[in-house]
């Protein structure tokens, strides 16, 4: 039986760690951290993950500002405000949620956040520099399934790591923070053949598909570590990963439940981004 991986507990402890830091930076320095949050239309997903924003800002001591704008808000309009908000030295991060709106185009505006204040790390100076391996704000899923991957102990290191999914916010920049640990990496996709031997051969399982109970008990490799980054809302209204948790839990050495796996680390990534962002401001790192 897997252990499971508490992603809550692992989640408050960076949260802390940023909160402790945050007030050190104000008392010895008088800084402070501020994160603007754009929202356009009234998409009740992307309202509570606002609205979880904004929470997390308030526990870690940042100031929040932010911005609702209407569904029918221009691309213009929103590039304007995103101007606006590069120039305000109170704003040390920019965070715009996506999706936006038919008719505005993300990329544009993505391009548009300066990439100092860019803490999604989604602008191409910041993918690129993951890349590279030269990065300052870390993809903040992937980033949260790496704390959860080291608060288990297991060494990243020459191990078979496979990620199911190649998107730009998730399975691409996962797949890169592995291989900086040098893992050996495997990506798959909709086109990938042999999905179950690949998987039955992976030390360390990232699974970011997007589908309920995608992956099965007999995919997975005794004794592997299994993420599970899936969010997936059932007809009946709960909650599901991509991985079916009662059958790989009995292969499994160690598990992210879903909910409270990867789902809390990626705001509590943010907000250490975000701290991030402010200290580069400050000429302090
Ligand atoms: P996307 O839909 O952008 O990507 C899904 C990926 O899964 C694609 O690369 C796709 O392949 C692949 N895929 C689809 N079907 C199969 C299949 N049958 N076999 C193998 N691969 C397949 O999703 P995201 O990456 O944005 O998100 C993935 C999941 O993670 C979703 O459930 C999302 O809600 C969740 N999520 C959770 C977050 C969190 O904070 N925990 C944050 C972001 C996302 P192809 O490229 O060939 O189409």
């Amino acid at each position: 039986m897997a252990q499971i991986i508490n992603g809550k507990e692992v989640s408050a402890s960076v949260k802390a760690a940023v909160a402790a830091e945050t007030a050190q930076l104000r008392e010895e320095k008088g800084l402070k951290v501020g994160l603007a949050v754009v929202i356009v239309g009234d998409n009740p997903a992307s309202r509570v993950y606002v609205n979880n924003k904004k929470k997390a800002c308030e526990e870690v001591g940042f100031q929040s500002f932010e911005y609702a704008l209407d569904e029918n808000t221009t691309e213009e309009q929103l590039r304007d405000l995103v101007d606006v908000l590069n120039r305000d030295s109170r704003v040390n991060g920019i965070l715009v949620q996506l999706p936006l709106p038919k008719h505005i185009n993300e990329t544009a505006i993505i391009n548009a956040i300066s990439p100092e204040k860019d803490v999604d790390a989604f602008h191409p100076s910041n993918v690129g520099k993951i890349m590279i391996g030269e990065y300052s704000f870390l993809p903040c899923t992937p980033a949260g399934v790496m704390e959860l991957i080291a608060s288990t102990g297991v060494e990243i290191a020459g191990k078979s790591c496979v990620v199911i999914g190649r998107s730009n916010i998730v399975g691409k920049p996962m797949a890169m923070l592995l291989l900086h640990k040098s893992g050996t990496v495997t990506i798959c996709h909709s086109k990938t053949q042999n999905l179950k031997e690949i998987c039955l051969g992976a030390d360390i399982l990232v699974a970011a598909v997007g589908k309920p109970n995608f992956v099965t008990g007999d995919m997975v490799k005794e004794g592997a570590v299994v993420l599970d980054v899936g969010i997936n809302r059932l007809e009946n209204g709960k909650l599901c990963g991509d991985v079916e948790f009662e059958s790989a839990e009995k292969k499994a050495s160690y598990i992210t439940p879903v909910p409270g796996g990867v789902g809390p680390m990626t705001i509590s990534m943010l907000m250490k981004n975000t701290l991030t962002a402010a200290k580069q401001q400050a000429g302090l790192i």
